[in-house]
């Protein structure tokens, strides 16, 4: 396995050339752009590496799931999706229009900014220091690493340039979709897109998840209905507007960030995780999606 990710790695590195590290947020452009890993942890707690796997990057998107989990356990399901929708919406991440067009009256899927916004504001606590806490630590015993933490660099970036997602979060709270205060609720996503992960870090959400929201101890964190749900999410919506293609080429629930993760789930077999800064137009990792799209081959990886 080692032997089939090195080689995965080098053949993949050139890929690196045919995107761009992500700009509009400040700092996000230190990454090195022909950074390329992969880690895996199985079902059967062996794990396997190669590339810049150790590296450290900031969570970005991802973090939307685990947000997700949160909000779900702190709410129940149907409050939550009361307030989000279970639709792709085929447009970008951070797009606005479907907000008012839409005669849904709710942001489409909580894995796009506007709907993760609204997840965000759900968590339980007094306030954004409270609620982010809440995260943090819910995040650090999914990932077994009590390490983890804000790269308050890139935070300080996000939340001086996040004029968008502000204005989304104002819309959401004109609509009673936010309930609470916005501010707070900007302040948690900011913060937990700028969560500092390694792929490996990754590796394990993705294995938390193929065991159906068990941990490596046996504990049961979420329920498999939860599970399920972000695992279907993730494969309708986790790759932004080219999910239906990714579903199609890798078949493996996923989801992205824009710092250059990914984390993929092969249910009942094994979490993956990837770092490769480089991004496509629609904000994947150009060489950690074509590096995926061979492992699923090679393995036969593809859950449909
Ligand atoms: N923090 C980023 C944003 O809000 C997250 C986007 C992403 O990873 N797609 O724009």
């Amino acid at each position: 396995m080692e032997d089939l990710l090195r080689n995965l790695v080098k053949k993949n590195l050139g890929k690196t050339k045919l995107g761009e590290v992500a700009n509009y947020i400040p700092e996000l452009d230190k990454a090195k752009k022909d950074a390329l890993g992969v880690y895996i942890y199985n079902i059967d707690q062996e794990e396997f590496g190669a590339g810049d796997y150790d590296v450290k990057f900031t969570i970005q998107s991802i973090s939307k799931i685990l947000s997700l989990m949160l909000a779900i356990l702190d709410n129940g399901e149907e409050y939550v999706f009361s307030k989000v929708g279970m639709e792709p919406t085929g447009d970008p991440f951070n797009s606005i229009t479907k907000l008012e067009t839409s005669s849904r009256k709710k942001p489409y899927n909580p894995l796009i900014n506007a709907g993760a916004i609204a997840v965000s504001s759900m968590i339980h606590g007094r306030d954004a220091r409270e609620k982010f806490q809440r995260l943090l630590d819910f995040i650090r015993k999914i990932t077994e690493d009590e390490t983890l933490d804000v790269n308050y660099k890139i935070y300080c970036g996000e939340s001086e340039t996040g004029n968008k997602n502000r204005a989304m979060g104002y819309f959401l709270k004109s609509q009673g979709i936010i309930e609470g205060n916005v501010e707070d609720a900007l302040d948690v996503y900011f913060k937990q897109c700028s969560i500092e992960v390694t792929a490996k870090n990754l590796a394990k959400i993705g294995l938390f998840l193929a065991r159906s929201g068990k941990l490596s101890s046996g504990e049961q964190v979420i329920s498999t209905r939860i599970a399920t749900i972000i695992k279907t999410l993730m494969v309708t919506c986790g790759m932004y507007d080219n999910s239906g293609e990714f579903a199609v080429r890798v078949g493996i629930p996923s989801k992205s960030g824009v710092g250059g993760g990914i984390v993929s789930v092969v249910p009942g077999k094994m979490g993956i995780g990837v770092f490769g800064p480089s991004l496509d137009k629609k904000g994947n990792s150009v060489a950690g999606v074509a590096l995926l799209e061979e492992l699923s081959k090679e393995l036969n990886l593809t859950i449909f």
